[in-house]
This record gives structure tokens, C-alpha cells and sequence, in this order.
């Protein structure tokens, strides 16, 4: 079985290397660097450029545990330059895996020609063809920029500039108070820059429950990190100085930069969908059914491309599916329990339903929760903000949850665990956790639907 992948993103080059495992020949074509956004453009380099203000935080803090230093300073450019770093060395991991899999990586533009011939430009103009059995697409998205918000890479950037900026700018705007505007706008106050985040929704991660929005707020707050909330931009114009922005309610705001974080739409450019009748979406992703294949036969589609979160855990999940569908099994993409992180500080973490959500649908749910004020744990390591929510159903089933603070993203796991498998608030608080523990706020949580947690401070009036 030959197959070929155009995009070597997480969707593209997991599916690869499922399909080498199970014996495929398989082609990656990759215009870029392999990893795609995410490792050269999105989790990686986010994170790791968080991980530094973290250890900047902890510095600043470092007194408070007995622990004295009295110059701590900052540099982005070595910031960056780590990020950069980390970077190249996850690179080279991708492009070893492919190696040793005997995955052919071919660097160029593809274009399908017609189900089973993909075209490649090469950077030297050259052209190759090549015909498969089986077609993955996996081409991911790129960065929305209405053009009333002037982008220009410079005054008025996204993401993939801010992740390569050498200095930070005084002030800036960010525009979208999602995951993306929240993680950058807080490591740039954290850098020195006078941060303005700009909401068009009632909340910020709009996705998730309002108290959970609530606590991020706390915390941008005591940072001075200042947010619009039901607003939105109605001018930009560009000067010399930097880029005044006039909201909706007539505020107007000045900053050396614009930061627009408003979201992703799939990128399909180039790929030649219409010719072949592969069909799209409203909202323009590719239509996929629930095997990953798309409107025409033998041709698959995965990640950011179609209309699943645009996540890359996702994204890989589905690239492993997908590749295991190519091979002929015939498994299903589920998306019942798909973890939602924000590596902000405090992190947040949610997976399945939101109370928001349980009680728009009318499904009848009891919650329990858990703050980590009250955790042994949560006050050695400092971190006390936040709290373990779970929500479950009317059989004590787990069907959502949320965590708000310290490594709430890694915590988060056990209750998707929960949600995957369908287990109960019971059978899971049954489970003995480790002691000191921050997951210990998780079994507590369980516990509390019940009106069981042992250690939660609750007033007898
Ligand atoms: C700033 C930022 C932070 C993020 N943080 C997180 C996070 O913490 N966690 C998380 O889960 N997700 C995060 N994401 C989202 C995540 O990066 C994407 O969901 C994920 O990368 C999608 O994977 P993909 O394989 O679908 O596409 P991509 O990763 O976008 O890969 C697509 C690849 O296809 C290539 N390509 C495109 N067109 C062609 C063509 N015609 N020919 C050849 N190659 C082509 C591109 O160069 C690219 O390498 C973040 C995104 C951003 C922007």
C-alpha cells in the first residue's frame, strides 16, 4: 500500500509513522520545517517561552521559601533563543522517527492532481509527480487576519511573530481573550509589556464556564493585565509610533503593538480540493465522515483541516486513525473527552461538558468541587489559587470537569480518563491518591458530590 501525506504537522507525521508501522510505503511532503505549528509555531514554543516566565516567577518569589536572590533579570532574546533551541533538537527527533520508519520526506508545495496523483513543487521550481493508493491531507491552518486589522507582520502581528520577538514592546493590544491571547498576553506582562486584552465575548476562554474565567481574571488583575470583556475592535489604523485601536464603546487604546489572536481557519490553499469535488464546510473546513475519509473515496482528511477542535492531540489522535483506516481497519473518531489546556498561571484544564453547557442541553447534573487553598500540597509548593470542579450525571457518571491552577494541564488526565471511559464519581473517588499530592484535590472533588470530602471547609449554619 503506497500512501502519501501532504502536511507533516502532528496530524500528518503521526499518521505517518502508524502507517510505516503497519507496513505502508508511505511519502510525507512537508513545504516547511516538519513538527507544523505545533512544534515550530504553537505548543512548543509557547510553552516554552511560559516555562521561562515561570522560572522568572519563582525567582521573584523565591524569598517567600527562605530563598534569596537578589538580581533576578530578564533577556528575551535568550529566552528565545532556548525556545529556538528546544525547537530545532524536537525537529531533528521527527525527522530521525521518519528514518527510521523508512518514511520518504519530500520538501516541496503538494497539490492533489487527481485521487491518487499528488503534485509537488520543489523550492528550485522543479516538479514531480507522485501516485498513490491512498491520500492523507493534513495541511492544518493558519493565523485569521481580517483586513480592518492591518496586519503587517511588524506593528500588527499574530502569534508567529510574537514568538520571535527579541525585545518586548511597551505596551501591547491583544486582540482575543482566547487560549492563545490569554498564554501570550501573560508572558508578555510578565516580560515588562503593559498588556490590554481585548474580548468580543461576555468572558474570556469563552468556551469555558464563567467562574473558571473568573479565576484567570483574578489573577490578570492583580497582574494590572487589563481586559475588555463584550467589546470588540471597530478601528485600526497603523502610525509611526504604533497602533491606536478603537473599540466598540468608543475607548480608545494606544500601543507600540497589536497582538491578534482571534483564531484559525484551515488552510487549504493550493490544494486543489474544488477540481476534485471534495467537499467543505461552511465555516471552510473539509467534510469528513467518522472514519476520516473525505467526500471522495480513498482520500483522508485530519487534523486543523476539519471541524474538530484545533488541537494538536487531536490532531494526532486523528492522523493515527486515519492512517489506520487507509490500512483498512475501520475505527471511529471520537471526540467525547478531548482535553482543553491553558498554560496560563494559573493553568487551565477542562474536558468533557461545562455546568454552562449541562444546563443548556438540560441534562441533570450535581457537582462537586474542590479549592487547593485547602490542600497540604497546594501550600508547599505556594500555589494555592484555583480549584477542582467535577460534574457528573444523573448515574454519577463523570461528564465534564474543570481545574484551575497549579499543573492543573497534567492533572487534568485522570479526569479524562473519567470521561473516556464513562466511570463514576464513586468508582473513581474510590481510587487511593498519593499523599501530599495535588491530585489529591481531584479525589476530594469526587468525593464532594457526594458531600463526602473529608478535607473540604464547608459551614454548618
Ligand atoms: C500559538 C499557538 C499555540 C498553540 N498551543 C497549543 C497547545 O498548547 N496545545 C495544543 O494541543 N494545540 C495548540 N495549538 C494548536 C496546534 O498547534 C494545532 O492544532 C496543530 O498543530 C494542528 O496540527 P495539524 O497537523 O492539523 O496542522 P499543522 O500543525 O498546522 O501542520 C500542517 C503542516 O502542513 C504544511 N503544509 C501546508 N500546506 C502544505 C502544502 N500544500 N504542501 C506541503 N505542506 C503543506 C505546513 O507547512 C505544516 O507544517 C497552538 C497553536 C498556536 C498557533
Amino acid at each position: 500500500m503506497r500512501i502519501t501525506i501532504i502536511g507533516a504537522g502532528p496530524g500528518g507525521y503521526e499518521a505517518a509513522i502508524m502507517a510505516a508501522k503497519l507496513g505502508a510505503e508511505v511519502t510525507v511532503i512537508e513545504k516547511n520545517v516538519v513538527g507544523g505549528t505545533c512544534l515550530n509555531i504553537g505548543c512548543i514554543p509557547t510553552k516554552a517561552l511560559l516555562a521561562s516566565a515561570d522560572v522568572l516567577t519563582t525567582s521573584l518569589e523565591a524569598a517567600k521559601f527562605g530563598v534569596f536572590n537578589d538580581h533576578t533579570t530578564v533577556d528575551l532574546k535568550q529566552i528565545i533563543e532556548r525556545k529556538d533551541k528546544l525547537v530545532s533538537g524536537l525537529v531533528k527527533g521527527i525527522e530521525f522517527l521518519f528514518e527510521s520508519n523508512g518514511i520518504n520526506l519530500v520538501r516541496g508545495i503538494g497539490k492533489l492532481i487527481d485521487f491518487q496523483t499528488v503534485e509537488v513543487k520543489h523550492d528550485d521550481g522543479s516538479v514531480e509527480k507522485l501516485v498513490s493508493d491512498k491520500i492523507l491531507l493534513a495541511t492544518g491552518s493558519a493565523p485569521i487576519c481580517p483586513e480592518m486589522f492591518h496586519y503587517d507582520g511588524k506593528k500588527v502581528i499574530t502569534s508567529t511573530e510574537a514568538l520571535a520577538l527579541k525585545m518586548p514592546p511597551k505596551s501591547m493590544v491583544v486582540v482575543g481573550g482566547g487560549v492563545i491571547g490569554c498564554e501570550l498576553g501573560q508572558f508578555f506582562s510578565r516580560m515588562g509589556t503593559k498588556i490590554t486584552i481585548v474580548e468580543m465575548a461576555d468572558q474570556i476562554l469563552m468556551v469555558e464556564d464563567e467562574s473558571v474565567a473568573k479565576q484567570l481574571l483574578r489573577q490578570f488583575k492583580r497582574e494590572k493585565i487589563k481586559v475588555f470583556t463584550a467589546n470588540g475592535v471597530a478601528d485600526v489604523n497603523v502610525q509611526d509610533a504604533g497602533v491606536v485601536v478603537t473599540l466598540k464603546n468608543g475607548e480608545i487604546l494606544e500601543a507600540e503593538m497589536m497582538l491578534l489572536s482571534i483564531g484559525r481557519s484551515s488552510y487549504l490553499k493550493g490544494l486543489n480540493l474544488e477540481e476534485l469535488g471534495i467537499k467543505i464546510d461552511r465555516q471552510g473546513h473539509i467534510e469528513v465522515d467518522d472514519t476520516l475519509e473525505t467526500s471522495v473515496k480513498g482520500i483522508y482528511a485530519v487534523g486543523d483541516l476539519i471541524n474538530t477542535p484545533f488541537l494538536a492531540h487531536v490532531a494526532s489522535k486523528e492522523g493515527i486513525i486515519a492512517a489506520e483506516n487507509m490500512l483498512g481497519k475501520n475505527k471511529t473518531a471520537v471526540h467525547k473527552a478531548v482535553p482543553r489546556c491553558v498554560y496560563t498561571d494559573p493553568q487551565v484544564a477542562a474536558v468533557g461538558v461545562t455546568e454552562k453547557e449541562a444546563q443548556k442541553r438540560g441534562i441533570p447534573y450535581k457537582i462537586g468541587s474542590f479549592d487547593f487553598r485547602a490542600l497540604g500540597k497546594a501550600q508547599i509548593i505556594g500555589k494555592i489559587q484555583g480549584q477542582v470542579k467535577v460534574i457528573v450525571d444523573e448515574k454519577d457518571v463523570v461528564i465534564g470537569a474543570s481545574i484551575v491552577g497549579p499543573e492543573a494541564t497534567d492533572l487534568l488526565t485522570e479526569l479524562t480518563v473519567a470521561v473516556h471511559l464513562g466511570l463514576t464519581a464513586a468508582v473513581l473517588g474510590d481510587v487511593i491518591h498519593p499523599h501530599p499530592t495535588l491530585s489529591e484535590a481531584i479525589m476530594e472533588a469526587l468525593h464532594d458530590v457526594h458531600g463526602k470530602s473529608i478535607n473540604k471547609v464547608s459551614l454548618r449554619l
